[in-house]
């Protein structure tokens, strides 16, 4: 009755971010659903049995057995890359096999763009079902805020649809929802009318450090303007020698006005790519840093925004500390690499996730805040040294955690919340521990799931 494809193995395997997902695990069979009837007829087999199982889109997530799975099925989700802008609603309907770059392309085309990923091969389904930081959050909030309607399976085969008027409950608990709720099979995303944009990477020497952690925390206290994004990453490899800054670039617009980067663009930097482009090339260039075929390991903090006082004794701290713990992955990995990145979170991405209706994960405007992601890769994918990168990991998350509630304590930081970016964390962070509407996911968790079934069948943060 189904034409489902069933592939013993095959090159759902070979494309994971974190090499190790596929490398290290082995499903027992991956399953190629191309429609929501199929996808919903696997979830009412697996509900006749009692294997794990793993869902996968983009493959992106670095955590093992979120998105990957050994000794048992494998859900693929690659084959459903429908893709229909509808002029009428100026929205698009992506089947959850899409990446950012293929839905930018398409929107592209209309002169439009959508709130993205930053990075074209990102998946589209885990991104927005974290929530989602685009260079677009400063003007219209995080991603997922603009999910029109969700389609998806629900845990007992049900297939259903969620928006703002039908199921509103659960198209709130899907803005951050992981893979808890159901499998998402369409998103239907707002579209925005999209001109050329400013952008790029510049790199920078390590001895910029002191100047571009002030010029990140001072553009997060003053966020000159909505159109403007940045990542600023620092990496450091080869026992620590090579010590460099790759700064992302963003503005929505052909050029932005002199003062909105001055505090990085007086930087003199070593390499420079940053030009006027469509947005569509833009998300396209920067896949030049999703570097495949590394194994990988990640995690996140959040970091309340030190005051002008406070500021560089609080930031020289926390990057210290990213620094000295990585020294033990350098001297011990040959050819590790390791990338801290700062990403403002200004209450501006509470205020616009607000006027565009609202998200579960809204961080709140209490203050502004730092989202601090880390990564540990390397190519030799020896349990030795996934034992190394994750002793680490979980070092620079516990003691960054530490020393922010310490400068909490001597009143050094302000005692606001600092939820945890599920996008950015690892697997052992407590995700559910730290988030505001806790208790409201859990009541349409029971509602929807009340055997838990994807608690209890697959990996991932369970509620
Ligand atoms: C290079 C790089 C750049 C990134 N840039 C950004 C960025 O700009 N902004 C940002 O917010 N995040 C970013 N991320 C983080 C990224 O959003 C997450 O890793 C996300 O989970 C990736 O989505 P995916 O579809 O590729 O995930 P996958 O690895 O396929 O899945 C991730 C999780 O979602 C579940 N899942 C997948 N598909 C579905 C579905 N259809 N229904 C239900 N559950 C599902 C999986 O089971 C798994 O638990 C980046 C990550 C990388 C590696």
């Amino acid at each position: 009755m189904y034409a489902l494809s069933l592939l013993l193995l095959g090159d759902s395997q070979t494309v994971y971010w974190n090499i190790g997902c596929g490398t290290d695990l082995k499903p027992t069979c991956i399953l190629y659903p191309k429609t929501v009837e199929e996808v919903s007829h696997i979830v009412k087999l697996l509900n006749q049995n009692n294997e794990t199982f793993a869902v996968k889109s983009g493959g992106h997530s670095p955590n093992k057995r979120f998105a990957s799975i050994d000794g048992g099925p494998l859900i693929a989700l690659q084959e459903m890359t429908q893709l229909n802008y509808d002029n009428a609603t100026q929205t698009i309907a992506v089947g959850p096999g899409n990446r950012w770059q293929h839905v930018v392309q398409a929107t592209g085309k209309y002169g439009r763009s959508v709130v993205s990923g930053r990075l074209g091969h990102v998946g589209v389904p885990g991104l927005l079902l974290g929530g989602g930081l685009s260079f677009l959050s400063a003007e219209r909030g995080w991603a997922s805020t603009h999910v029109v309607e969700y389609q998806l399976v629900l845990p007992n085969g049900t297939i259903t649809t969620a928006s703002r008027t039908h199921n509103p409950d659960l198209h709130r608990a899907l803005q951050s929802g992981g893979g808890q709720f159901g499998i998402v099979t369409r998103f239907t995303l707002n579209t925005f009318e999209q001109g050329p944009v400013w952008g790029g990477v510049r790199f920078y020497n390590g001895d910029k450090t002191p100047q571009l952690l002030a010029a990140v925390r001072d553009f997060t206290e003053y966020y000159p303007d909505p159109r403007a994004g940045l990542i600023l990453t620092a990496e450091t490899t080869l026992y620590g020698y090579a010590d460099l800054w790759v700064m992302f670039y963003f503005w929505n617009g052909a050029s932005p006005p002199a003062h909105v980067f001055e505090n990085f663009t007086k930087l003199p930097p070593m390499i420079d790519t940053v030009k006027t482009q469509s947005y569509t090339d833009l998300v396209y260039a920067n896949n030049a840093f999703v570097l495949n075929g590394s194994y990988y390991s990640i995690a996140t903090e959040t970091l309340p925004l030190p005051d002008a006082k406070n500021g560089v004794e609080v930031m020289t701290a926390v990057h210290n500390h990213w620094k000295n713990t990585s020294a033990q992955v350098s001297d011990k990995i040959f050819g590790s690499v390791a990338s801290v990145a700062y990403q403002p979170m200004p209450k501006l991405i509470s205020q616009q996730t607000k006027k565009y209706g609202g998200n579960v994960m809204d961080m709140g405007e209490d203050g502004h805040r730092i989202i601090l992601e880390y990564d540990y890769s390397y190519i030799n994918g020896f349990a030795e040294n996934e034992r190394i990168g994750d002793k680490a990991n979980r070092e620079l998350y516990s003691g960054v955690r530490s020393i922010i509630q310490k400068f909490m304590n001597d009143g050094k930081l302000p005692n606001i919340s600092t939820p945890l970016f599920m996008n950015d964390a690892y697997h052992a962070q407590d995700f559910w521990g730290r988030f505001k509407e806790r208790d409201f996911m859990k009541s349409v968790k029971a509602k929807i799931d009340p055997g838990d079934f994807f608690g209890k069948r697959t990996h991932g943060w369970k509620l």
